[in-house]
């Protein structure tokens, strides 16, 4: 019998938006991935904190964008464990639930480029698979030139054309994979909300309420009660 396909998204998704989710359903079908588990980080690691909205309101927002999407799941694992959000133990927490899937770490591009800056980044390459997505800016091939040799080894570009078969997951661990990406990012949301623009065709119509609702991004001051311990 084959193995379950357990995809994780991790992100701030502050807020999440349309790009997230065409390149999480690109992949899902691409690797027919039996869910894809869209984790909202507690308070992310790497960014700063100015303009972040509550762990809670952007989970929120990932409940809405998703709602309908079989396949596609909220996962609240890193917001419950609270405090920063490292991807070792959420990989790890994910690994106890689904012990006998095949888990796939899903990211685009440009963050990839930055993972020798992660806690244990080495132990989380050997631990799953990776699936490295085209995001508008970058060139997937950019992904080559970060990793040292062993692990270059073991990367493969699988171009549209190339179908994905189960005996491909025992020699390779990093797939890096062309996908129609939307060139969205939430700064770009963010700024456009603090402008009084329009968010259709960037985020869902159900988030755009839920932003416009709650006044996010409007001001710059921050949000984020729990991420400053109020
Ligand atoms: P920000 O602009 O605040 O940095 P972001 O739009 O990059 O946010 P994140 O929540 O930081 O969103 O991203 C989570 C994951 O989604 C990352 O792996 C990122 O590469 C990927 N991602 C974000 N936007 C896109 C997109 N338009 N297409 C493909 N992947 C994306």
């Amino acid at each position: 019998m084959r193995k379950k396909r357990v995809g994780i998204f991790g992100g701030t998704f502050n807020p999440v938006h349309l790009g997230h989710v065409r390149a999480a359903a690109a992949v899902q079908k691409r690797f027919s991935l039996d869910r894809v588990l869209f984790i909202p980080s507690h308070i992310p690691p790497h960014k700063e904190m100015e303009e972040i909205v509550s762990p809670r309101d952007r989970m929120r927002m990932v409940e809405l964008a998703l709602r309908g999407r079989r396949h596609l799941v909220p996962c609240p694992i890193e917001i419950r464990a609270r405090g920063t959000s490292y991807s070792i133990l959420t990989l790890n927490k994910v690994k106890k639930i689904y012990p006998h899937a095949r888990i796939f770490f899903i990211l685009g591009v440009d963050a990839f480029l930055d993972i020798e800056t992660w806690k244990e980044w080495e132990r989380v390459l050997e631990q799953c698979l990776f699936i490295v997505m085209t995001r508008p800016g970058y060139r997937l091939g950019e992904a080559k030139g970060v990793l040292k040799r062993s692990f270059q080894d073991e990367m493969l570009e699988v171009p549209r054309s190339v179908r994905i078969h189960e005996r491909l997951f025992s020699t390779f661990r990093i797939f890096l994979v062309p996908i129609d990406a939307l060139d969205i990012s939430a700064t770009d949301i963010r700024k456009r909300a603090r402008c009084g623009e329009s968010l259709k065709g960037w985020v869902p119509p159900s988030v755009e309420k839920y932003i416009r609702e709650h006044t996010f991004y409007e001001k710059r001051r921050s949000k984020n009660k729990d991420a400053h311990g109020h």
